[in-house]
């Protein structure tokens, strides 16, 4: 049975995902690309349509908006956030989504690659999904679900709270982010920007999922600079820094501590990149783990490992830098978990069990926790995104927005701040 949320959600979708907004991490613009603010432009449209009040494009190119609490309701201010963006890793340009409406439990083709299959067998949830809308690219983008599942879903459950003035609920603060997927969403001033107690993103996959865990994360860069010589005058001269970047490589753990030796709740190491010449070699790095001192424990063995490399070519110049990336929401959320207490009980509202996992990988709320508003994940229902098998279904989309529905409501029912 179709809702009037599914055809909106899926009007939605298939509208913002024709609508190319890949971000570009070697850009050093805010956004990454202008073609993401073709979502945002559009977006503001929309807000401003629906009645939403406050629209507005910020200095960081983050579409906010404001949806009024209900009469005489006094509750916290809560936050929604979806990214505008869809990830650089695979084509996002020409995207041309496919409703397989009332999906029949078979494998799905895709017109634009006839050797593309998303098989059940290979997906398992795809075959609890028999009977509902599924939306799938052509075969030779990816969707982009990721995270505009999310944007729909935010932009649905507002229409909904516009148009129906009888369902007390706080005033709730819509934040839509440019550059998530390259780790530029939320800057330092987003927290004052969306002014909101605590907020979600809507950025996650499985219905149920409400997850407060990321990595922590760091960024190490090596650089090496050898001794250049020309080779045919080279001997007892040249120091080669490739292969002391070689030596680095081989030295680090690589059977396990790296992204694949490890899941669950472990962390790695991983190599990037590898890039140079025999003069001068530049490497780059990630280093995740869930606890700070696992993180730390990462980047001294990176060092130490420089460190040994070094030793054993005195001429050669080994530098090791480690950076801050983001940092686990749990550290913040387990001292207050309200909004974490929140969305479980408005999923279990909406009829399914809350799944709390460990997200290996960071989220806009990852920064905005750290940055003072604690920001959990909460499901939109995208799967096996970033490719050409990328796919939703419009009844999941239709689950994370009574999700939103019971979160307004639920915050309504809290004390009332002073
Ligand atoms: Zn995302």
């Amino acid at each position: 049975m179709r809702t009037d949320f599914d055809t909106e959600l899926e009007d939605r979708l298939v509208r913002y995902a024709v609508i190319d907004s890949q971000s570009d991490g070697h850009s050093p613009t805010v956004p990454s690309t202008p073609i993401q603010l073709d979502m945002s432009r559009l977006l503001m449209a929309e807000l401003k349509a629906m009645g939403a009040q406050d629209v507005t494009l910020s200095q960081d190119s983050v579409v906010l908006a404001t949806i009024p609490a209900t009469e005489g309701v006094n509750a916290p201010v809560v936050g929604w956030l979806a990214h505008v963006d869809t990830a650089p890793q695979f084509n996002a340009s020409g995207v041309k989504p496919v409703v397989h409406r009332g999906y029949n439990g078979g494998d799905i083709s895709f017109a634009d690659a006839p050797d593309l299959r998303l098989s059940p067998e290979e997906f398992p949830f795809l075959s609890e999904k028999v009977g509902e809308d599924i939306i799938t690219a052509s075969g030779t983008t990816l969707l982009g679900a990721d995270d505009k599942a999310g944007v729909a879903v935010v932009m649905t459950a507002a229409r909904h709270l516009l148009e129906n003035p009888d369902i007390a609920h706080g005033k709730i603060r819509l934040a839509f982010v440019p550059d998530e997927e390259i780790g530029r969403g939320v800057t330092q001033n987003l927290p004052a920007d969306l002014a909101a107690d605590f907020a979600y993103t809507f950025d996650g996959s499985m219905p149920g999922d409400v997850e407060y865990e990321s990595f922590s994360a760091d960024a190490g860069v090596v650089k090496i600079t050898g001794v250049s010589i020309h080779p045919g005058w080279a001997k007892d001269e040249l120091v080669n820094a490739l292969h002391l970047g070689a030596k680095v490589l081989m030295t680090l753990p690589h059977v396990t501590m790296t992204p694949e030796t490890t899941e669950g709740r472990e962390g790695f190491i991983h190599a990037v990149s590898m890039t140079g010449s025999a003069a001068q070699v530049e490497m780059h790095f990630i280093l995740r783990d869930f606890e700070m001192e696992g993180l730390e424990a990462k980047g001294a063995l990176l060092r130490q490992v420089c460190e040994t490399v070094a030793k054993t070519e005195p001429r050669a110049r080994i530098t090791c830098d480690i950076t801050h990336q983001y940092r686990n929401m749990r550290y913040w959320l387990e001292k207050d978990m309200t909004p974490v207490d929140i969305a479980t009980a408005a999923v279990r509202k909406a009829g399914m069990e809350p799944v709390s996992g460990a997200i290996r990988g960071g989220t806009d709320g990852s920064r905005l926790t750290e940055f003072g508003t604690p920001c959990p994940n909460i499901f939109c229902g995208m799967q096996n995104v970033h490719g050409p098998l990328e796919w939703v279904s419009v009844q999941d989309m239709a689950k994370a927005t009574l999700v939103a529905l019971n979160l307004a409501t639920g915050v309504a029912e809290l004390d009332s701040p002073s």
